[in-house]
């Protein structure tokens, strides 16, 4: 195949910082370096700085300013919703309802509580990747301090029903919060806290175009929270630490672009999306669309061949130019299928075989053929090498 510019498919790890956020983020690693606690003018300008990213992340979310709290990325702004709930509401409850295709960031956050004495409810999800209001509702109990459901999947994409789950939720126990893991949301979906109806909302900067190691979490006024972080009354008293004041501006400049953006780049994304399924099925038996085929992000791609390696697939990509990932990009260096996948019941030798292609802006229709053009060569020559593929089903 012909040697072309390098084809990026995996936005959904992490998004190439956008010129205007980072042309907003450098006047405050010089000139504007002051410590926004600080009295003089120079700490002012980065204070105001500061106020001005409050006021616009809150309205892009139909927030308050006083509600959003920013923080060091996605895995942050869950380990402080779900920690920040439990822990204030040890008095009265001792439960947590969650699904088990979420982010470890948030599983992981559950399996530590558990250690602490906490109850955690992982529901399971359908073939697609579903879980449903009722199956919620019924989990929860007058003892339940939260649930915690994602706004759509990192592996497979799949779309939750947010705001119908926290409906059936306040209906059934009004005193229990409600999170989401909005992290691969922003910039595909519609993302506001009163029309999902949830107390608590993560989002991570690097998923829309945004810096690395910075992140937002929307805590609604009101709900019962004690801070992860102990020092300094930062963000009013809720996340210790000097604020990260460059990587906050440009969190707010790529949020408004991504957000404002969406109405068109979210169907163009779903087109591209589409060629790529509809090219890949088209062309190659054994394939398994993972994820719901229609709920689900307009960015996401992922597939299992049957009787080859996922990490076989990548590294032949690669060599052509194509950047794809297997599973999500925290568990790819582990041997252990994604639990995403178990969870909508792939069988464990079909999972290994996974590849995820998550598309972005820059992304064209003829990198979608380009892909749909290498993938048959790879599968067919890594199946000819694979003795599964020799064995009688
Ligand atoms: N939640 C979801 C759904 C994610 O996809 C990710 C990143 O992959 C995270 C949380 C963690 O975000 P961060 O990389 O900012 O810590």
């Amino acid at each position: 195949m012909m040697n072309r510019r390098p084809i990026y498919l995996d936005h959904a790890a992490t998004s190439p910082l956008h010129p205007k956020a980072l042309e907003a983020m450098l006047p405050y690693f010089t000139e504007k370096f002051g410590n926004p606690s600080s009295v003089y003018t120079i700490a002012q300008e980065a204070r105001k700085a500061l106020d001005e990213a409050h006021d616009k992340v809150a309205s892009l979310l139909g927030a308050r300013p006083t509600e959003i709290i920013f923080t060091s990325g996605g895995t942050e702004s869950d380990n402080a919703a779900i920690k920040g709930v439990a822990l204030a509401g040890r008095d009265w409850g001792d439960h947590i309802v969650t699904t088990n295709i979420e982010h470890h960031a948030v599983l992981h956050t559950c399996n530590f509580l558990e250690k602490q004495g906490f109850r955690v409810t992982y529901l399971p999800v359908d073939g697609d990747g579903l879980v449903t209001p009722a199956q919620v509702a019924a989990a929860v109990t007058e003892k339940t301090l939260l649930v915690s459901v994602m706004l759509a999947n990192n592996e497979i994409g799949t779309i939750e029903p947010v705001a119908e789950i926290a409906r059936a939720v306040k209906e059934k126990s009004p005193r229990t919060s409600v999170h989401t893991d909005a992290v691969q949301g922003l910039g595909a979906l519609p993302v506001d806290v009163n029309r999902l109806g949830v107390d608590l909302l993560s989002l991570s900067s690097h998923k829309f175009r945004g810096p690395k190691g910075s992140g937002i979490l929307y805590l609604r006024r009101g709900t019962p929270f004690t801070p992860q972080q102990s020092g300094g009354t930062q963000e009013r008293n809720r996340r210790a630490g000097t604020e990260n004041v460059a990587g906050i501006v440009g969190t707010a400049v790529a949020m408004e672009l991504a957000v404002t953006e969406r109405e068109k780049s979210a169907p163009r994304l779903a087109a591209l999306r589409d060629r790529l399924i509809a090219g890949i099925e088209g062309s190659l038996e054994g394939v398994r669309l993972n994820g719901h085929r229609t709920q689900r992000l307009p960015n996401n791609v992922n597939f299992c061949f049957e009787f080859v390696e996922g990490e076989s697939i990548l590294l032949n990509l690669d060599f052509l130019g194509i950047a794809a990932s297997s599973g999500s990009a925290c568990t790819s260096a582990s041997l252990e299928p994604s639990h995403v996948l178990l969870a909508i019941g792939v069988p464990v030798e079909t999972a290994h075989g996974s590849v995820r292609f998550s598309l972005g802006p820059e992304n064209t229709p003829e990198d979608m053929d380009y892909v749909v053009k290498a993938l048959p060569g790879i599968i067919q020559r890594l199946r000819a090498m694979s003795p599964l593929a020799h064995q009688p089903r």
